[in-house]
């Protein structure tokens, strides 16, 4: 055991060679410069242009989704499609207490309270068995509606989330919303290239949303996407993100509070000459993901998180699960890569432990509380395993 952390280096080394490393870079190896150059001299930089169009078509033929709505950000995609599901103040929305603040703060943008419920393992994602036990022991069905019995509160929707890029258990989540009688919004904002079968993550639930930040599989810099087969929701989606404003030549007339959410043209660029690369990037992702699983196989009390049968990952962010006899040494672990130059990290603090959520609803949360001690994302660039390559730097198209 005292051996763990030098281990754990090595091995990270056989893959990585010597440091420094960070945790996940972006890769622009394709037509990013033609792309920005071109907005600027048609000086179509802002909310509308023909790359926003583009961007938003060529995410419907990649992910499989009938409608795609390009916004700027994927916690405000996360916030609208909450709206759309028909999230409402005071009202409760389940999430899982293993997720970024993100999750949990577009709940609260609705005027809605996060209630907590556990993960499971090896998904990383919400628990549908942990899940039915717990609504069945904390709610009643009053008018048509699904009641906290401790709370009074409706709980209108759920937010299943992809964890690094693992597909979590969507099909049986599904199931209990249907029981139950509420919406299932997915938070696929780390999965992009993520599969159940042959579906698409993100296209389950009534709305989908994806995330373009700079650390997730493509950026369009800041960005996020809202996904969904309902063409009514998605005409929704678009007017309330461009500040809900009637089509006419110059008058200025708005149906109600709208928002400013519509991508800009120059990131929607970006995210054209990004998602050219997406299939290199995803394979390239794969074959890291093999590299570490050779290269930990003989270090004790270690996994490498992997997609389930019948489930693609994207393995956006490598990951591995220590045991609960190596969970103690956590820390050791985290200082001994970092001090070695591989930037790696530990998961999120458990959403019901930050400030601002520590009084919501909650589950038991044995397996999430577990998890958060035993979670360590590893280096996970997608250009990592050609860095070595003598063809480096090479066009990733
Ligand atoms: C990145 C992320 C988001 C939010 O995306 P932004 O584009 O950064 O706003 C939401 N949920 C999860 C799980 C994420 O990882």
């Amino acid at each position: 055991m005292i051996q763990l952390s030098k281990r754990f280096v090595e091995a990270l080394q056989s893959v990585l060679g010597d440091g420094p490393v960070g945790l996940h870079e972006p890769l622009f190896a394709g037509n990013e410069k033609a792309y920005l150059q071109e907005c600027i001299d048609t000086s179509y930089v802002s909310s509308v242009g023909p790359f926003v169009d583009r961007f938003e078509s060529e995410l419907c033929s990649f992910t499989g989704a009938p409608f795609a709505v390009a916004v700027v950000n994927g916690t405000e995609a996360l916030h609208v499609a909450l709206l759309l599901a028909g999230v409402r103040p005071g009202d409760e929305v389940l999430v899982p207490a293993l997720s970024f603040v993100a999750t949990a703060n577009a709940v609260y943008y609705c005027g809605a309270s996060p209630h907590f419920v556990d993960v499971d393992e090896p998904s990383l994602g919400m628990d549908p068995v942990a899940l039915r036990r717990w609504l069945s022991s904390c709610t009643r069905v009053e008018g048509g509606q699904l009641i906290n019995v401790y709370t009074g509160s409706r709980i209108r929707a759920m937010i299943p989330m992809h964890t690094f890029g693992l597909p979590c258990d969507v099909e049986g989540i599904e199931q209990v919303a249907n029981d139950f009688g509420i919406s299932v919004v997915e938070d696929a904002a780390e999965a992009l290239g993520s599969y159940v079968g042959s579906t698409h993550v993100g296209n389950f639930g009534a709305l989908g949303i994806l995330s373009f930040n700079g650390n997730k599989v493509i950026t369009t810099g800041g960005g996020g996407a809202i996904l969904t087969s309902n063409e009514q929701l998605a005409r929704r989606a678009r007017h309330l993100t461009t500040t809900a404003r009637l089509q006419h030549a110059w008058r200025f007339v708005h149906d109600e509070v709208g928002f400013n959410y519509r991508m800009p043209n120059l990131n929607a660029a970006l995210g054209c000459a990004q998602l050219e690369q997406v299939e290199f990037f995803l394979a390239s992702k794969r074959t890291l993901f093999g590299l570490y699983e050779d290269a930990f196989r003989d270090v004790p009390h270690c996994v490498i998180a992997r997609e389930g049968p019948g489930r693609t990952s994207n393995y956006w962010l490598q990951t591995v699960v220590l045991d609960d006899a190596a969970s103690e040494q956590l820390d050791e672990i985290l200082n001994a890569c970092n001090e070695s130059g591989y930037k790696v990290r530990p998961a999120w603090t458990l959403l019901p432990d930050l400030a601002p959520y520590n009084r919501n609803p909650k589950a038991p949360l044995p397996v999430a509380s577990s998890l958060t001690r035993r979670i360590i994302n590893l280096p996970s660039s997608a250009d990592l395993p050609i860095r070595k390559s003598p063809h480096w730097p090479l066009d990733a198209r």
